[in-house]
């Protein structure tokens, strides 16, 4: 049997650190076993999902060091490797389940649906559908159809009983069937849900195992289930430990940046980052702290990952990186890193743009152009002094443009000048006023170059690190504060 792993990302929002970290192990168990690693692209949800993220996502794979046998970019005997093109092959395999017995169609509302929502939860009952569709005679699901009303396909699930899945790093897990949801396999508009897709996605492309994180444990009952409706053997299952703070909470963007581009910008090296994602959860036999994506994949053992929940240090990260430039760049090789970073031709025209345009001698270049290459600025409540806005006044405006940002897509200079102006406006500021936190934040200074080229220089990840930097320069936010301003902020945009 060949080994065959992949790794499913969603292409919605920025390319996380999680999934090169679930990427680096699948990678290195494939080749550690002489086998196949796999990038499939999960785009059902296509509300969701952009093009832009899914290229982000290949792209920042790929400074790291990671490669795939297959995928959508670069083909492959299993393809196609984007789900949103496998639409056909789906509902082949819906139809067969609800054919064998093993799913019905549902016609229930929305409405429907909430209020029995509802009524669970004020009995303190697991959430779940009730069944009720479940009794429909074929003849009447036949009718209803013809009649034009709108269905989803949902699998049949034990209604008692224990379910018991077993996992590569933990053994044996049990969960009640009870907890287990009538999962919807086929939506209304005709996409498979994850679990539909996923399932037949992995038989079909050969997944021998199936290496990803932990908050999908309690959906391994549903796609166990599902292997056996369709008398497929099920791949092995193993779920690593999901990254977390210092303070143990889950890595979320709220407390860290967790987009891969972030270190990308800060000036991290790929090789660093890779063998710190390697030591999360794992180590090398010898336990020496520095190793390569090569030393990784020779010595690699699955079982030696370890379940204490990995901590995501940037301390820790830092001072690794540190070591890697220190001891194994030449200064040849130190020099060319740092102009392909940040003194490459591409960046320095956009950063030449402005300048030329504010600048009598070439010396004041570097002063006025330091904060495109620096992380974060060195800023304190007292930078954000003015004579008509108070430090909440200054905060509040950091805290709104960042959450309006933060699922902005379009980075273009023009893009969010017209953001940036409508927010001004919705809060009845004068723009004038309204910018000055923005460049403290950002520039480290009130007099510097327009903010919205400035910032759609630094790019999206330095560009919210920076304003979330500002916020905790002026004090952060008090749980009480974030509440009502979160609040206050869905009232207007
Ligand atoms: N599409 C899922 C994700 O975004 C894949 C989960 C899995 O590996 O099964 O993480």
């Amino acid at each position: 049997m060949t080994v065959r792993t992949r790794i499913a990302p969603s292409p919605t929002g920025d390319p996380h650190v999680g999934t090169a970290y679930i990427a680096l192990f699948n990678l290195c168990f494939a080749r550690s076993q002489g086998g196949q690693f796999i990038l499939r692209i999960e785009d059902t949800d296509q509300a969701r999902s952009t093009p832009e993220s899914e290229k982000a996502i290949f792209d920042s794979l790929n400074w790291l060091g990671i490669t795939w046998d297959e995928g959508p970019d670069v083909g492959g005997a299993y393809g196609p490797y984007r789900q949103s093109e496998r639409s056909e092959i789906y509902q082949k395999y819906a139809d067969e389940l609800l054919g064998k017995g093993h799913a019905f169609r549902c016609f229930c509302s929305t409405e429907r649906l909430q209020q029995l929502r509802e009524e669970q939860m004020a009995n303190k009952q697991t959430p779940g559908y009730d069944g009720h569709c479940m009794q429909l005679s074929e003849q009447v699901v036949a009718e209803r159809m013809a009649a034009g009303e709108e269905s989803v396909i949902r699998m049949k699930v034990p209604e008692e009983g224990v379910c018991t899945v077993w996992d590569q790093l933990r053994g044996d897990i049990q969960i009640d069937w009870q907890q287990v949801d009538m999962q919807i396999l086929m939506k209304a508009d005709g996409m498979p849900t994850y679990h539909l897709a996923n399932v037949v996605d992995d038989h079909l492309m050969g997944i021998t195992h199936v290496i990803r994180g932990e908050e999908w444990i309690n959906s391994a009952p549903k796609h166990q289930l599902l292997y056996e409706y369709f008398g497929w053997e099920m791949p092995k299952l193993c779920h690593m430990p999901l990254l977390r703070n210092p303070d143990k909470s889950k890595l979320s963007k709220r407390k860290n940046p967790t987009s891969i581009n972030y270190y990308r910008r800060m000036g991290f090296l790929p090789e660093a980052v890779l063998n710190y994602l390697g030591r999360m959860g794992w180590s090398m036999p010898d336990e020496q702290e520095k190793f390569t994506l090569d030393e990784m994949v020779q010595n690699f053992d699955l079982n030696r990952v370890s379940l204490g929940g990995p901590i995501f240090d940037m301390e820790k990260l830092s001072w690794l990186n540190g070591s890697w430039i220190r001891e194994n760049l030449s200064l040849e090789q130190f020099a060319e890193r740092v102009q392909a970073w940040a003194l490459n031709p591409d960046y320095l025209m956009r950063i030449a743009s402005l300048l030329k345009e504010r600048v009598e001698l070439f010396s004041d270049i570097v002063p006025m152009a330091a904060f495109f290459c620096s992380g974060m600025l060195n800023i304190n409540a007292k930078a954000f002094e003015h004579k008509s806005l108070s430090e909440d006044d200054c905060k509040r405006i950091l805290q709104f443009t960042l959450w309006r940002l933060e699922t902005e897509q379009n980075w273009g200079r023009d893009n969010i000048e017209a953001i940036v102006k409508h927010m001004a406006e919705t809060m009845g500021l004068k723009i004038r006023d309204y910018l000055f936190p923005l460049f403290i934040a950002i520039a480290g200074t009130s007099v510097s170059t327009s903010v919205f080229d400035s910032m759609s220089i630094l790019g999206a990840d330095l560009s919210r690190a920076r304003l979330r930097h500002g916020v905790n320069a002026l004090g952060g936010l008090s749980k009480k504060q974030s509440k009502q301003w979160e609040k206050d902020f869905r009232a207007f945009v």
